[in-house]
């Protein structure tokens, strides 16, 4: 057997014309949709994140805007950018790039941006509403992925999930929408005992560890369906959590690089209009 790949460019590209087409229909009603970054320091990740998101959001229309603050940033620095966005008009969706450097206190900022600009769904009131199964704002690999999995008419609905890894950004947030969607969900982590053969019953299997290679074949039920978020750097090249063996095994798998990651910046660019629209409808 050789998996069926999820092609996360395709699907992402459709979804950002679609997006796109949105764009153009709020600038008829002269509703510019508007994202802001807050990038604290210079990680050179962050950078490269931001800019990409920069350029993609640029490309359908979406006016951003990077407010960057120095390496050594107070809390109160931090918090007082945060407030002058929640209040600025022209602004849609917040995002603050994590990691942001250690002596900053994240809950703190996080808490800070107002629930209703939170595109990246970090704020407890828009985490609580996922976990309620109301979810609205949700982080953005977390909302690819579903949408990846309802491109390829994928339903979850009473499937066996099993999710590796527990981050606010990937984990949790993915578990929530797998349950809201009707899935059987658990979730793994670092203290989990037999991981392998838990996830050998899953049907549905998200990898969200950062470590190549973690998930080989004996770890996947014949013709599951999995998800491959991890980016890791081996030798220079990008590869998933997912082993290649895994190919031979599962009967859906999503390539690393071009499966998860494109599906990313899409969702981000998704959830920003639909907040931009949201004035339509409030003033
Ligand atoms: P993270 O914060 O480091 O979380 C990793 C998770 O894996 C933790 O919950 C950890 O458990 C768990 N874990 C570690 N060892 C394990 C084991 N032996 N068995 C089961 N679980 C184990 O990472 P993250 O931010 O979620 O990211 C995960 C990967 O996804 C990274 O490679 C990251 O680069 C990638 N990523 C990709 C995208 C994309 O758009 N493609 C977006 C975000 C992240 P504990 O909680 O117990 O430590």
């Amino acid at each position: 057997m050789t998996a069926t790949l999820l092609d996360g460019k395709t699907s992402a590209r459709a979804w950002r014309a679609a997006t796109a087409a949105r764009v153009e229909r709020l600038r008829m009603k002269k509703i510019v949709p508007g994202l802001a970054v807050v990038l604290v320091g210079h990680d050179p990740a962050s950078e490269i994140y931001v800019r990409n998101k920069a350029r993609q959001a640029e490309k359908v229309g979406i006016v951003s805007t990077v407010r960057r603050l120095a390496e050594s940033a107070t809390q109160a620095e931090v918090l007082a950018t945060v407030a002058k966005l929640n209040q600025d008009q022209e602004i849609d969706g917040i995002l603050v790039q994590l990691p942001l450097p250690p002596h900053l206190n994240e809950a703190e900022i996080l808490l800070a941006v107002d629930p209703a600009k939170d595109v990246d769904g970090f704020h407890p009131y828009n985490l609580g509403q996922l976990w309620s199964g109301r979810p609205n704002l949700v982080p953005a690999t977390a909302a690819g992925i579903m949408k990846l999995l309802a491109d390829h008419q994928l339903s979850v609905a009473g499937k066996n999930a099993v999710v590796l890894g527990r981050s606010l950004i990937v984990g949790r947030p993915v578990a929530g929408l797998l349950l809201a969607a009707d899935a059987t969900v658990t979730i793994a982590h670092s203290h989990t005992a037999n991981v392998q053969t838990l996830c050998a019953q899953a049907d549905l299997l998200i990898a969200a560890v950062g470590q190549a290679d973690f998930v080989t074949a004996d770890f996947v039920k014949p013709g599951a369906i999995v998800i491959d978020v991890g980016t890791n750097r081996v030798a220079g090249h990008l590869v998933g959590d997912v082993a290649p063996a895994v190919a031979t095994r599962a009967g859906y798998l999503t390539p690393v690089p071009g499966g998860v990651g494109p599906m990313t910046i899409a969702a981000l660019l998704s959830q920003t209009v639909d907040l931009a629209e949201g004035r339509v409808y409030h003033g």
